[in-house]
């Protein structure tokens, strides 16, 4: 095997190599920058790249390396941002047309935080318009292609951030995850995607998509590096009444704590139809290394996670439908150049043109199940099914400290082969919702191959108890050594 280009490392590898002067934050991001050269033009996972900044923060963290002022295990280290979360000065378009030229004047809160920690900012990335989504398909601008075959959907929404990192072109990236969209993409990637808890990332600043699910999270090539980013960016934030004011514990020092006794419920619902063979056999022997290691499986059900899909489905375009509320053609982004009657035509005009179809189905759904004749009949069951999902959760960890399962059916499918099907696309996400719903932090780890593409196994752990998801995945990774494997591009 030829020797790993700095592109291909971890962040705490290059960390590593940053402390023993071995090489500088301006080397790593010029090689990571000579990959998004050479690959981009095949896998598009960028909206956007900014050289230029990147290079200038490089040296600022060399310089303060030699000047013995390092923050910390990120400093110098490259990041990329999924293209929703808002960034000062440069536009952040949502994949939307709606939202094309918009520049907001401040830094969404994990944006800010992963600049005080020194990382290097790389760039926006691609995803599904408003994140709406399982394949990056529905991204006005360009369709991202899957590292691991170029005839692939990388998964979505986060869809241009799991690419990116799974192709080196970028060695930490952010995503967020309303139904899965960073544990999907992840595991389409064969990459580390985490979902935190509701509540443990600030949202200030990520444009809303559906504010009772939407967390933000790491994207990674390992364990470890998504405890370090999860470091950075977690903690309670003034400006998001919903970030949670309680302690944050150091997760990388839960990476290395035994296993062994710990209990894991594999969701039977999610072991059986609907769940590919391959991938239902790479979870198998998950499990089987996960026993070796001294962690106690048993199967668990959650009986109403099969309503999981019809319930995420009616409270997420709902919410949808009041937060994009916002784009009006006044307010914000694009406003129609046509000849208008009235406000209303001049609303209806400019939405027309700026949202594409899903995100249009999406509005009217969620106007459909909030509307007078039926908020009560669809909104509310809805919400109803959502605490017998949370209640199903508390019960199976009264047994166990993790829930198991596949974190997404199938591997990645091919670009255009779920465009007319919604039901397969939205089945992507069989496996993930019931955590949003739940507000429960989950993690998807690689575990195998299916025909030379990726499978990912989800471990779901208690509210505020990233420490033992992180740790069985860690576990789990270091003993199984598939995060170690590396996609030959275009080849
Ligand atoms: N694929 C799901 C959807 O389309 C979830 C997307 C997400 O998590 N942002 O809504």
């Amino acid at each position: 095997m030829s020797a790993l280009e700095l592109y291909d490392l971890t962040a705490h590898e290059v960390h590593d190599k940053l402390a023993s002067g071995e090489t500088s934050s301006k080397e790593v991001t010029e090689s990571v920058l000579r990959r998004i050269e050479k690959v981009e033009p095949s896998i598009q996972s960028y909206m956007l790249v900014t050289a230029d900044r990147a290079l200038e923060q490089a040296e600022q963290a060399d310089a303060r390396r030699r000047a013995g002022e390092c923050i910390g295990p990120l400093d110098g280290v490259p990041i990329a941002l999924k293209d929703l979360l808002c960034t000062r000065g440069l536009p952040t378009t949502c994949s939307s047309k709606i939202l094309e030229n918009f520049v907001p004047p401040y830094d969404a809160t994990v944006v800010e935080r992963v600049s005080s920690a020194g990382c290097v900012a790389l760039g926006k990335t691609n995803l599904d318009e408003f994140a709406m989504g399982s394949s990056t398909e529905n991204s006005a601008f360009q369709v991202t292609r899957n590292p691991w075959g170029l005839d692939r959907v990388p998964g979505g929404s986060s869809g241009g951030s799991g690419a990116a990192v799974a192709a080196g072109e970028c060695l930490v990236a952010l995503g967020s995850d309303t139904g899965g969209s960073i544990r999907q993409p992840a595991s389409f990637c064969g990459i580390v995607g985490m979902k935190p808890t509701y509540g443990r990332v600030s949202r200030y600043g990520l444009v809303a998509f559906a504010s009772s699910l939407d967390q933000i999270g790491p994207m990674t090539k390992d364990v470890r590096d998504c405890a370090l980013l999860l470091q950075v960016i977690s903690g309670h934030d003034s400006m998001d009444s919903t970030s949670a004011d309680i302690d944050v514990p150091d997760f990388t020092a839960a990476l290395e704590r035994d296993v062994k006794g710990r209990r894991a419920g594999v969701v039977k619902e999610l072991m059986g139809e609907g769940i590919d063979a391959d991938v239902r056999e790479a979870v198998e022997q998950a499990i089987g290394t996960l026993e070796d290691l001294g962690v106690t499986c048993e199967e668990v059900s959650l009986p109403h996670c099969r309503y999981s899909l019809a319930t995420y489905y009616l409270i997420a375009p709902a919410e949808a439908s009041s937060n994009l509320a916002r784009y009006d053609g006044v307010r914000y982004g694009h406003r129609t150049a046509e000849r208008v009657e009235d406000i209303v035509d001049m609303f209806s005009k400019t939405r027309g043109e700026g949202f594409g179809p899903e995100v249009r189905l999406r509005i009217m759904l969620g106007t459909y199940a909030l509307s007078a004749g039926y908020y009560d009949a669809y909104y509310v069951k809805a919400l109803k099914v959502r605490t017998l999902i949370k209640r199903d959760c508390e019960k199976a960890f009264e047994h166990c400290d993790v829930l198991i399962s596949p974190t997404s059916p199938t591997v990645a499918f091919e670009v255009g082969e779920r465009a007319d099907d919604p039901l397969q696309m939205k089945m992507a996400d069989l496996c993930t919702m019931f955590g949003n719903l739940a507000g429960l932090p989950g993690i998807s780890v690689p575990c195998g191959f299916s025909d030379g593409l990726p499978v990912g196994l989800q471990i779901v752990g208690k509210a505020f108890d990233e420490e033992t998801v992180l740790r069985v995945a860690y576990a789990y990774e270091q003993a199984a050594g598939y995060h170690r494997e590396r996609p030959v591009v275009g080849g």
